[in-house]
């Protein structure tokens, strides 16, 4: 027989040494192999200085419950690890470290020496997240862990940025983008966060020149005004159109602008004239290149007014606002002020305000590659699930503007483009150049940026199988098949990874796109760091064990959806797992078989109890092809605690002590293998620690419950007459229970029951289930008959159905003590009545007392006697 299971379930002497066996052995591992149909997953990456978090926990263990699930199912099923460079959290966590420890920036250290401290710091601690996300029991092909930053995905990035460029998909251009002044880089628009903030609408006056009529415009941002190029009015505006054409003359500066006419002026916002600033805002931007309006910038890469700022140069974008007011002001320009409150756009990263600027910035022009992109997803080669998700998708796509992907960074991908410095050649190429191609100059500078980390991550699905290079895996395993990621980053990295794909690979980059939500907190904020509440998943599986863990998150969650983590649900799961525990050890300590073979003669529960298990099978499955894991959890929890442990093995526990009868002992043996071995495998990819630990521990065939046969339907368990049976004889046990209760009556008190019934059927059942019924309903004898006892009018009754049931009353009390605390309680009741009525009859009382409480002591008295009627009713009863 196997090894006994040990009194009290401990996680922690278990899991970390099942996983070492689990790796050892191979079992992750995913090969390509012709006779298996592939299945992959690849891992959304982690930042490799990154801490496993919620969200993190979250999201592994979903992947792991479909990689699992798959892998039993017979697919040679891939999960693809890794980690992502992650260019600005990295950098700036190694900048912080050298600033705090050496007091030295990267600029002390030059690009070369910087980076080598990155690649240190990547070596040192890059490992930790994996070691993190074992401790979860994810089971990821770890011989295959790639890096964003390795030398394969350094050469795809290289390839695809070289095909882009040559197709002319990738260009340099001065644009406008979102600029971060702290973390001195330009932000894509998916990395701009907008907040409502309030502020301030001021109103300034203009002349215009030759003329006595002055212009008022409206601005929200006086402190650009040194870059105004341009007044703008609708073109529909009668009140304007006589100075289209004119100049105005900039206040302060003296500096003559251009009056125009252009669709995108509001008339009803401010005056309808608009101050035009094309360095510093989007839309002035677009009028700016519509219009031919002169470029000024005037801020630094630091937000602080540059040379084009005439008397500001040097000041802070908010110091130089006061300061323009001021002027403003004192030159009896500012004609009035207004509240408004505006959409302002801040770093996702540092909250900071961004500020629009032009800047020489790489783009990828998305309307060709967006085409295709949104192709896919309407002609449902990709699913997202919950579907409503491809509606976000889409319309984002319909309105994407050329992505930005350079970064003024140093840890990333080197944009691979050449400037000679004596001819002003630019070359763009995979491999490093040297000697520039026009002039034979030597004199060779490389572009300084690097790309935005997106970039890198957006070739994950096929950079990770050995693209450019087209092996085995890559023909084999792409595409993939699910993409399991949190809805936060989906303009970020899934739609990058779909146009991605199509444009390299000619082929979607997975089939679904299952989406999931944020884990929250109990009252369901958003764990962050400033408010305090998040919590540590390592904590937590050190604590309750890792199945806890992956068992909460997965229940109480639907695709797209976000849950709420508390401690009472992870409770609850250590609960589950301890109840399974109990259960398992409980049958495992009664077995005398070392095969599982289901018998060839059944009782009508173990017919039940199989037919429940095979729908449960067929339910799991299904729920799980539909990526609904939090109702197959919640299936496979009632499932193992209400029906197999609470009813089946209390129904089975007379049969399995049942020495002398080997058969019939035997019989239940099998049959509760048979269900306990199988519900192991379903719940195996939501809790894949407890569940090998079982499994093995019963009879079983291989070497572990990962590799086990996935349980499948099947015609010949189904027992629908058996169900339905064991329905009634389990409602009426459920029936004198609740009675029972209510009566006070100890398990210990065993009756006769008479069960009454004119359904032939029905009499039937209960003698079949005489035995299960007798113990479960505490039950002495069971009589069945179609007409009720002669005492039935002095018996307890209970009716479901078309069952009636009696019960004698003094076999269930015992009628002195009853009588004597009945009485007992009558006389206190009847002592705390005179004495009210006495209070009620003194005058003095009614007198002074106010009418309130007199009114209180009034109905106290009618509910003591009503008490007493209920007590006289009783004690007559008992006669
Ligand atoms: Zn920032
Ligand atoms: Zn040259």
């Amino acid at each position: 027989m196997t090894n006994e299971l040990p009194k009290t379930y401990d996680p922690s002497a278990t899991e970390d040494k099942l996983y070492k066996t689990w790796e050892e052995k191979g079992y992750f591992n995913a090969e390509v192999d012709e006779t298996k149909k592939p299945f992959t997953i690849v891992i959304p990456p982690p930042n490799v200085t990154g801490q496993l978090h919620m969200g993190h926990a979250f999201d592994e263990t979903l992947q792991d419950i479909l990689i699992r699930t798959k892998r039993m199912q017979g697919y040679s099923a891939l999960w693809m690890p890794g980690t992502d460079h992650a260019g600005i959290a990295t950098q700036i966590k190694v900048e912080e470290n050298l600033r705090n420890e050496e007091g030295l920036t990267r600029y002390d250290l030059g690009r070369e020496k910087f980076l080598e401290r990155v690649w240190d710091w990547k070596n040192q601690y890059g490992n930790r997240i994996i070691q993190q996300l074992k401790k979860l029991g994810s089971s990821c092909d770890w011989r295959r862990e790639r890096f964003t930053m390795d030398e394969g995905c350094s050469k795809a990035v290289k390839e695809v940025f070289v095909n882009l460029y040559d197709k002319g998909l990738i260009y340099k251009g001065s644009r406008i983008i979102n600029w971060c002044p702290h973390c001195a880089t330009a932000l894509s628009d998916a990395e701009v966060e907008y907040e409502t903030q309030p502020g301030k609408l001021w109103y300034i006056k203009y002349d215009i020149k030759d003329s006595e009529e002055s212009i008022i415009v409206a601005t929200t941002r006086p402190e650009t005004f040194m870059g105004d190029t341009g007044v703008a009015v609708n073109p529909d505006d009668e009140r304007y159109q006589h100075l289209i054409g004119k100049k105005a003359i900039l206040p302060i500066i003296g500096r003559e602008i251009p009056i125009f006419a252009d669709d995108y002026v509001d008339k009803e916002f401010g005056t309808g004239c608009v101050k035009t600033t094309p360095c510093h805002d989007p839309n002035d931007f677009e009028m700016g290149q519509r219009h031919n309006l002169e470029q000024i910038l005037v801020f630094n890469e630091d937000a602080t007014v540059n040379e084009n700022g005439g008397k500001y140069q040097g000041m802070d974008r908010y110091e130089c606002r006061k300061a323009v007011l001021a002027d403003l002001e004192a030159e009896g320009r500012l004609v009035k002020i207004e509240d408004h409150t505006h959409n302002v756009g801040t770093c996702y990263r540092c909250g900071t305000t961004v500020e629009p600027m032009t800047s020489a910035q790489w783009f990828v022009k998305m309307a060709p590659l967006a085409k295709e992109a949104i192709r896919v997803v309407e002609d449902g080669e990709i699913k997202f699930v919950p579907e409503r998700f491809s509606k976000t998708y889409i319309r984002w796509m319909e309105n994407v503007h050329d992505w930005c992907i350079s970064r003024q960074l140093w840890w990333g991908h080197r944009i691979p483009a050449y400037y000679c410095e004596d001819c002003g050649e630019m070359v763009v190429a995979k491999e490093d150049v040297t000697v520039c191609p026009k002039c034979g100059s030597t004199h060779i500078r490389q572009e300084e940026d690097v790309l935005d980390t997106w970039f890198s991550s957006a070739l994950w699905p096929f950079s990770t199988l050995g693209w450019p290079e087209k092996t085995k895996e890559l023909e084999y395993f792409y595409p993939t098949d699910t993409l399991v990621t949190g809805y936060d980053i989906i303009f970020f990295w899934v739609a990058r990874m779909i146009f991605s794909g199509m444009e390299h690979m000619k082929q979607v980059p997975f089939k679904t796109v299952y989406i999931h939500g944020l884990v929250r907190d109990e009252q369901g904020r958003k764990m962050s760091k400033s408010l305090g509440n998040g919590i540590d998943p390592l904590k937590v599986i050190d604590q309750y064990g890792a199945d806890a863990l992956r068992f909460t998150l997965a229940t109480g969650n639907s695709p797209g959806n976000d849950m709420r983590y508390s401690k009472d649900r992870v409770e609850a799961s250590r609960n589950f797992c301890n109840k399974i525990w109990n259960a398992s050890r409980f049958i495992q300590m009664n077995l005398t078989i070392d095969k599982v073979a289901l018998p060839k003669t059944l009782t009508m529960e173990d017919k039940w109890i199989l037919s429940k298990y095979n729908t449960l099978v067929q339910d799991v499955t299904t729920n799980i092809d539909k990526y609904e894991l939090g109702i197959a959890a919640q299936k496979l929890n009632d499932f193992i605690w209400d029906v197999f442990c609470d009813w089946y093995i209390e129904i089975a526990k007379t049969r399995l002590q049942n020495k002398e009868d080997k058969e019939t002992c035997e019989n239940v043996q099998n049959v509760l293998c048979y269900v306990l071995s199988g519900s192991m495998q379903l719940l195996h990819p939501f809790m894949p620690f407890i569940t090998e630990t079982i499994w093995l521990a019963l009879p079983h065939e291989g070497e572990t419950v990962m590799l086990s046969k996935w349980p499948t339907y099947s015609e010949e368990l189904h027992f629908e007459a058996e169900e339905a049976q064991m329905e009634i004889l389990m409602e009426s046990i459920r029936a004198i229970r609740n009675r029972r209760a209510e009566m006070n009556v100890p398990p210990s008190k065993k009756a006769q029951i008479y069960v009454v019934t004119e359904n032939a059927e029905h009499q039937s059942v209960f003698k079949e289930g005489e035995a299960c019924f007798l113990k479960l309903a505490y039950s002495s004898a069971l009589s069945i008959s179609d007409t009720a006892p002669a005492d039935a009018a002095k018996m307890v009754s209970v009716v479901t159905g078309d069952v009636q049931m009696y019960m004698p009353m003094n076999e269930l009390i015992d009628f002195e003590k009853e009588k004597a605390r009945l009485n007992k309680e009558k006389a206190k009741a009847q002592k705390d009545l005179s004495f009210i009525e006495k209070k009620l009859g003194n005058p003095g009382f009614l007198k002074k007392a106010p009418e309130q409480v007199v009114e209180g002591e009034r109905t106290k008295a009618a509910k003591l006697k009503e008490q007493i009627a209920k007590l006289d009713e009783s004690l007559a009863a008992l006669d």
